[in-house]
């Protein structure tokens, strides 16, 4: 969680990222994190993952409270689309992040489009947010959570394998919906080049990657 205590409001579109530059072994080094939560006075949160060996990222789990780095933004395009269609919303690991802000800040608001968020991780205890978005599901009729494991153990009875493998299901024969893609790379170009052979214009397909 971070505050910019520089504004009392800090104003950004759900889903925009965030630029943080911090000088690492005397070199400054720039990098991208999606804002993960809905615009709440100068505070935004983050879900981060640790790269091993990674430059920047070691540095962030190492931040203490009150600690600062220089940053840039919100910034970047991957937000809701005006108007809201019917949506999928394809998310693995950390790409979770900017869709749990979009979520926030859109279910509750009318006309209900129907959403489904369809999101990947190895292991359950990687499911971040589960308990949140499992309630969204209770109190919004109109959405729909759908986690898969791509290493599940013997005692998960949800879903399996990766994302790709339920989004087609989850479409069916529907070419109206909008489709946004979070994660890296690999899967990104993975479900965007089956949607575009299903016959997607690139205007339903919001992606945003990691890598
Ligand atoms: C628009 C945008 C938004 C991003 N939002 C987030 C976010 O919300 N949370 C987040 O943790 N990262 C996010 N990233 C990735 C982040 O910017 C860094 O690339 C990541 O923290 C690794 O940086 P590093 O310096 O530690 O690793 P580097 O030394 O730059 O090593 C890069 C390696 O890390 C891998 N990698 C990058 N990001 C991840 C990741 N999230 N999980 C696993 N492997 C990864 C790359 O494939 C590459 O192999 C985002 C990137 C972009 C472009």
């Amino acid at each position: 969680m971070f505050d910019v205590p520089e504004v009392e409001h800090l104003p950004y579109l759900p889903g925009q990222f965030v630029s943080f530059t911090h000088d690492i072994a005397g070199k400054k080094i720039t990098r991208a994190y999606s804002t993960a939560s809905a615009p709440q006075a100068n505070r935004f949160e983050l879900c981060l993952n640790r790269v091993e060996d990674g430059l920047f990222s070691p540095y962030l789990f190492q931040m203490q409270p009150g600690e600062c780095l220089d940053m840039k933004g919100p910034l970047g395009h991957f937000t809701w689309k005006e108007p809201v269609h019917d949506s999928i919303l394809v998310a693995t690991g950390t790409g979770i992040a900017p869709f749990r802000g979009m979520l926030h800040a859109y279910l509750g608001s009318e006309p209900a489009r129907e959403i489904t968020l369809v999101f990947g991780v190895r292991y359950e205890h990687s499911l971040m947010y589960r308990g949140e978005f499992e309630e969204m599901e209770r109190n919004h009729p109109n959405f729909h959570f759908l986690p898969t494991l791509s290493r599940p153990d013997e005692s998960w009875k949800g879903r399996e394998g990766h994302v790709q493998e339920h989004v087609f299901e989850v479409l069916g024969e529907r070419r109206d919906m909008d489709v946004y893609i979070c994660g890296m790379k690999a899967m990104v170009d993975d479900v965007r080049n089956r949607l575009k052979g299903l016959g997607f214009d690139r205007k339903q397909i919001i992606f945003e990657k990691y890598d």
